[in-house]
């Protein structure tokens, strides 16, 4: 069983001006072949099990700017200089943070992988796509690239591509945007990676190629028996792939739960306004506007949009706690 365990991690940018928190003390878990879960009635992160009921697959959802893609970036140590990050990451009993860099790049891309957010970026453009998938073969295998090339052609056929073989001396500037996609998706699980991250794979996607990535990634984590962590913004997303569900505001975990649950019966307000926000619910916006991260509000950080904001929401913040088996930080819970 591979598991991956946040706990009480920070991330602080040292700004010009001061300090920025993105990261607010988050704590979160979830196993590649069972999953963990809070458990009743104790704060989050002070006690986990396991073997609980939330599922292999975690994803994490927030708007734009809630510190969701910070996180991914912090746990595998991608976030740049000015980053300063506490607590801890614990993957196969080892602790992510405290590796030294040659240490984490053994498992980065091997047995923790992710697929980034702009395959366009991402993609090295004067390299082919063959190239670009063997060279993990050649990284953290040793491998001839002549000698991967026919397991990079099996991937890539399996991602959905035709003449499979014939792609691989293709350059990403000859493929659409799902296609390159799809390749990113094949080179992050060439090595059948245990977590898979995916950081906003749907972002900028039109509705077909939403569709069509959500279709590759729900083929990999059925096909490779690889565990999903998956950020977005697009809870149709986190519905479709994901047994389980966080909410992220403002920089710090509002309500966890699983993903049945979380659609039927949303609990913290700002989750009830996230649901209502969906097609199906008439595309109803959520009241008010994001804070920043420089300056979050008092107390509970969603207070000055929270339609149910009682006078000791706007001084103190509330704690993430159990109710019902599911986590959540709001007062209308105690
Ligand atoms: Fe609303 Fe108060 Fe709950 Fe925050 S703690 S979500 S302000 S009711």
């Amino acid at each position: 069983m591979s598991c991956l365990e946040i706990k009480d991690l920070t991330v602080r940018f040292r700004m010009p001006g001061g300090a920025l928190t993105a990261v607010d003390q988050v704590s979160l878990s979830f196993c590649g072949s069972h999953p963990s879960a809070v458990e009743h009635d104790v704060p989050v992160g002070a006690t986990r099990d396991p073997s609980g009921p939330y599922g292999r697959s975690l994803a994490l959802v927030g708007e734009t700017g809630c510190g969701k893609s910070v996180l991914a970036l912090a746990v595998l140590r991608l976030l740049p200089q000015n980053a300063e990050v506490s607590g801890q990451v614990l993957f196969g009993g080892q602790d992510l943070l405290a590796l030294s860099e040659r240490e984490l790049s053994r498992l980065r891309g091997d047995r923790i992988a992710i697929v980034p957010q702009n395959p366009s970026l991402s993609l090295n453009p004067v390299l082919s796509i063959g190239r670009q998938i063997t060279e993990v073969y050649a990284i953290h295998r040793g491998e001839r690239r002549g000698d991967s090339s026919g397991k990079a052609a099996y991937l890539l056929q399996k991602l959905g591509f035709d003449d499979a073989g014939r792609r691989l001396s293709m350059y990403p500037s000859q493929f659409s945007e799902g296609m390159n996609q799809r390749v990113l998706i094949a080179a992050s699980v060439a090595l059948e990676p245990q977590i898979l991250l995916a950081d906003e794979p749907t972002k900028g996607l039109d509705q077909d190629l939403k569709k069509e990535v959500i279709r590759e990634l729900k083929l990999v984590t059925g096909s490779w028996d690889t565990a999903l962590f998956l950020i977005t913004h697009d809870l149709e997303a986190a519905r479709t792939l994901c047994q389980s569900i966080a909410v992220m505001y403002s920089g710090e975990i509002i309500e966890q739960a699983d993903t049945g649950s979380f659609f039927r019966e949303p609990l913290h307000p700002y989750t009830q306004a996230l649901r209502q926000s969906l097609p199906e619910n008439g595309f109803q916006p959520i009241a008010g506007i994001s804070p920043t991260l420089s300056e979050p509000p008092s107390g509970c950080r969603f207070h000055p949009r929270c339609s149910r904001v009682m006078e000791i929401c706007k001084n103190r913040r509330p704690e993430l706690l159990n109710h019902s088996g599911r986590a959540v930080r709001c007062y209308l819970y105690r």
